[in-house]
């Protein structure tokens, strides 16, 4: 089997892609198709975020293809969060002791594009834009595809197997949902919703901004970020109650806008020139965690990013994890040359503990980020981590920079983070309970 079996692929988003370009050097051959047009046509529809922060799995998952030091070229480094109090003071906290430890900001049509032509320097891949996935029959397994370009003409995509790479919203998930007995799905949505928003660049044509830092405007229940361009640009995200007395859905007029933004972001305002216009143009985003099991049917079918595992975007880690999927997917279909529907199932048991994990530290990391970053107990805390790091080397590692700065399994790294604060906060209540212990015997004499 191995070589030459065929993959129909649907989806040439970020995993889309660099799955075509992993399963092309495998020397398997590959029909990828994409709803959308060919983003490096200058017409790029993402849908999503603008730019995203891309950090050491995912530019692992770059570098086995050698399509990192391409990719990082157009990276702007990160080292830390800048933190926007209401007053305007800025705070930067660094998310490691190392300050060469960064995580990256890189837009994602230019990654869309570096990761469809990786695909396409191997001849066995080929790559069709404007087809859209309408179904799939999993049993012989053929994709149904729609051309739009051509007047809506069906097709018929056929190979050994078809993988879904086509989002949270997937339709290769669906026709599994509909085929399989006891698939189980679920999907949750948080009360907050998105908006992009623009910084432009200076007159000069630089960042108004520190650029390397990921900003944050921490307001408790809701929160505002940006992160850094490299036309000098900022995009910022505002991540808010759809609902409420104070939300998106409150929020109709353009002095609503300006009022709303007054309060919250003054030092924003004076660099938001096309605040209202973009407030009012740019759609709403939902973000939603989706959990499905089991990622694959038989040797003929599995599932590939957010189509098995989307996560709210507050670790930075859907594109990362998606990334990682593709190597693990390649690593599977390796060990079991001549066995897919283990390779497949042996896939999907590697990672679906780590996605889940990271499915439920991406929720509690909005909690962290828009809330506590603020806070001076949090900042503590992070020094505190910081300083064990530093004492205790290879033993004790932040729950961030396992995330970020490793490959550790995410649901590990969850884990040896629990058993270390257990540890840190038993030490900390001993060392107060022996000082407690000493001024009271201090006090006696
Ligand atoms: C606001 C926001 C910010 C984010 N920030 C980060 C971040 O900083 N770092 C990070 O790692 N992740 C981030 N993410 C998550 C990241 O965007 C996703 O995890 C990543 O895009 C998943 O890649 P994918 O290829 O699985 O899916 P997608 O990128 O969604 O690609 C799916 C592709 O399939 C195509 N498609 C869909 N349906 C069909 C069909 N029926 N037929 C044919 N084609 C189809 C789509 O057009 C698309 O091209 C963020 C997400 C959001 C919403």
């Amino acid at each position: 089997m191995a070589g030459n079996a065929k993959f129909i692929l649907v989806g040439s988003g970020l995993a889309g892609g660099l799955l075509a370009a992993y399963f092309g050097r495998r020397g398997y051959e590959v029909d990828l198709y994409e709803r959308r047009a060919d983003p490096r046509a200058g017409n790029f529809v993402g849908g999503r975020s603008i730019n995203l922060a891309l950090s050491t799995r995912g530019i692992h998952a770059l570098r086995q293809l050698g399509i990192a030091d391409e990719v990082m070229r157009h990276a702007i480094p990160m080292p830390g969060r800048m933190i926007h109090d209401k007053a305007g003071n800025l705070h930067f906290a660094p998310y490691d002791r190392d300050p060469n430890k960064h995580i990256n900001s890189i837009g994602r049509a230019a990654l869309n594009s570096t990761v469809i032509e990786a695909a396409q320097r191997y001849p066995n891949v080929r790559v069709m834009f404007n087809h859209l996935c309408t179904g799939v029959d999993l049993g012989r397994p053929v994709a149904h595809l729609v051309d739009t370009e051509k007047g809506q003409l069906a097709l018929e995509a056929r190979g050994d197997a078809v993988i879904g790479v086509d989002g949270a919203f997937s339709a290769v998930r669906q026709s599994m949902q509909k085929k399989l007995d006891r698939f189980v799905y679920d999907e949750s949505y948080l009360a907050h919703g998105y908006k992009e928003l623009t910084i432009p660049p200076g007159p000069d044509g630089g960042w108004r901004m520190e650029k390397h830092a990921l900003h944050i405007w921490p307001r408790k229940s809701f929160m505002m970020i940006a992160l850094p361009n490299p036309d000098g640009s900022f995009t910022c995200t505002l991540f808010w109650e759809f609902a409420g007395p104070r939300s998106f859905e409150t929020t109709k007029t353009d002095d609503d806008v300006r009022r709303f933004f007054g309060e919250e972001f003054p030092d924003a305002v004076p660099l938001m020139p096309a605040l209202l216009t973009d407030f009012r143009e740019n759609p709403t985003g939902s973000l939603v965690t989706i959990r499905c099991a089991p990622w694959s049917y038989k040797d003929k079918a599995a599932l590939v990013g957010d189509a098995a595992h989307a996560v709210v975007p507050f670790y930075g880690q859907g594109m990362n994890a998606a990334f990682e999927d593709c190597v693990v997917l390649d690593e599977c279909l390796a060990e079991f040359p001549d066995n897919r529907e283990r390779a497949f199932a042996e896939y999907f048991s590697r990672r679906k503990e780590n996605t889940d994990a990271l499915a439920d530290l991406a929720v509690h990391n909005f909690i962290e980020m828009r809330d506590k970053t603020a806070s001076k107990t949090f900042r503590a805390k992070k020094k505190l981590d910081h300083l064990l790091e530093g004492i205790l080397p290879g033993v004790y590692l932040p729950l961030y920079t396992m995330i970020s700065f490793t490959r550790i399994p995410y649901s590990t790294a969850a884990r040896r983070a629990r058993v270390q604060d257990q540890i840190v906060y038993a030490s900390l209540a001993v060392v107060v309970l022996v000082f407690s212990l000493l001024i009271l015997r201090l006090m006696i004499r």
